[in-house]
């Protein structure tokens, strides 16, 4: 589909309208104007008269629009080993499934950011996240083929270099055949910027700069990543404070908790989102709010590895940008943000705060504007604003799922995930009535399926 010129009108029309803005605007029944790429107007009742060179008409009756969804943790590659330790801890998990990561190469890799994409986008997603750390020797271009993957379903992607160099031999958890020199990890992340960041306002591919976490990477990788990211001008991601045995770990290794170490090593900042922050004390939320340090809460994720509950009240409460995210399919096999809207909600209600921790609205908010700010995006997407990306889903609210729910916004958080009418990127459309137009989903099933099951037989056969 050839996009757009910047004067092609898009006019949706009759459809309630969450903004996201900073005042939380809504709108009873409303419109929004995208022009090319951007988003014109948005407002109560009908779009203005007189609009020219309107190519379509959307009746939005029934429906909720609301900013794209962001999701801002993520590892696609995971696609093809979901179900596997299914009542593992973080650190036992990952030990039982490293050495099946280890034998992932391109084509796998092709297929499983096309299962993770393809299920996120016709669920609403409008940008994405990957964070991608196993490179094994010989696999291919695996930051190539999500890059890849990503263009052809239109999403808005910020695909971040992973690394470990940090194995078994070192006293780090991965086995050393799943890790990377320090020097390689840090020239192919350069190459990564070098040759795919586009830092422009309208940017389809933003690229990160992400050692995997404390407990798999070298302290040295830690300083040098952040000096390369900064002297690049690129955001800076990792995992941090997930669980009670990588505090333990980081205490003994480095006699420090997970915070303190990665501030000293230059790692908190204003250019810095962490995945999980799930074991945070009250001078670790202070740190964050001081220095405007990112989290992506993966709630789903932190359930699924019992984990603990992120303080996402106390974050926000102490100024974090919170933003959420999916985490790896390994850990949370529904791969789908709105399971993440739903689940914020509910899990930081069984946390300290009971009812009062988190509104529907605050966690429509966390899956979109604070999904913007974490990846420092926030003047581009997030909320449906004019001069803003036409980044926006149209949500059905009035089947059989959700038509009793007089309050749409509380239809989309705390009930099924609705029907996704349409969703646009960049002003263009990636889904319609439900399904993906960029991709042909059932191919994107099959395809994840066979290569599912080409990493079983090799990691079997190797194992
Ligand atoms: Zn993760």
């Amino acid at each position: 589909m050839a996009d757009r010129t910047e004067r092609e009108r898009v006019v949706i029309e009759n459809c309630a309208v969450a903004t996201v803005d900073a005042d939380g605007t809504e709108h009873a029944s409303g419109h929004i104007v995208v022009a090319g790429n951007r988003i014109e107007s948005v407002g109560a009742g009908p779009a203005p008269d007189g609009l020219r060179d309107v190519v379509r008409r959307v009746d939005g009756t029934g429906h909720l629009a609301t900013p794209g969804l962001i999701n801002t943790h993520h590892h696609f590659y995971q696609w093809l080993t979901r179900g596997l330790a299914q009542n593992a801890n973080l650190f036992d998990w990952l030990v039982a499934l490293y050495p099946v990561w280890a034998r992932i190469d391109e084509d796998m890799v092709y297929a499983a950011a096309r299962g993770s994409l393809g299920m996120m986008v016709r669920g609403g997603v409008t940008t994405a996240v990957d964070h991608h750390y196993v490179f094994p020797r010989g696999a291919g271009d695996l930051l190539g083929a999500e890059i890849r993957a990503a263009r052809e379903l239109g999403v808005r992607f910020n695909p971040t270099r992973g690394s470990m160099d940090s194995g078994e031999s070192d006293g780090g958890l991965p086995p050393d055949f799943a890790v990377e020199t320090t020097d390689e990890a840090l020239a192919a992340t350069e190459a990564a910027i070098d040759t795919y960041h586009d830092p422009g306002f309208d940017s389809m591919l933003r690229i990160g700069v992400a050692p995997c976490s404390p407990f798999s990477v070298t302290t040295e990788l830690l300083r040098q990543a952040g000096e390369l990211a900064r002297r690049k001008g690129v955001r800076l991601h990792t995992h941090g404070s997930e669980t009670v045995e990588e505090e333990k770990f980081c205490h003994e290794k480095f006699g420090m908790g997970p915070t303190d170490y990665l501030e000293s090593v230059g790692w908190l900042g204003d250019d810095v989102w962490m995945a999980h922050c799930v074991h945070m004390s009250d001078a670790d939320l202070t740190a964050f709010g001081r220095t405007g340090t990112g989290v992506a809460h993966c709630p789903s994720s932190n359930a699924r590895l019992g984990a603990g509950i992120a303080r996402v009240p106390d974050m926000l409460t102490a100024g974090v940008p919170v933003g959420l995210g999916v985490d790896g399919t390994a850990s949370n096999e529904s791969g789908e943000l709105h399971t993440e809207l739903r689940n914020a909600l509910l899990i930081n209600r069984l946390g300290a705060h009971k009812e009062k921790a988190l509104t529907a609205r605050q966690a429509l908010r966390l899956g979109t504007y604070g999904g913007a700010q974490v990846l420092g995006r926030q003047a581009e997407t997030g909320s449906l604003e004019p001069g803003k990306l036409a980044d926006l889903v149209l949500w059905r609210v009035d089947g059989i799922g959700h038509s009793s729910i007089a309050d749409p916004v509380a239809a989309l958080v705390l009930g099924s995930a609705p029907p996704v009418t349409l969703s646009m990127v960049n002003g263009r459309t990636v889904v319609e009535d439900g399904r993906l137009v960029t991709a042909d989903e059932e191919l994107i099933a099959r395809g994840a399926r066979d290569e599912a099951r080409r990493l079983a037989r090799i990691a079997g056969e190797a194992g």
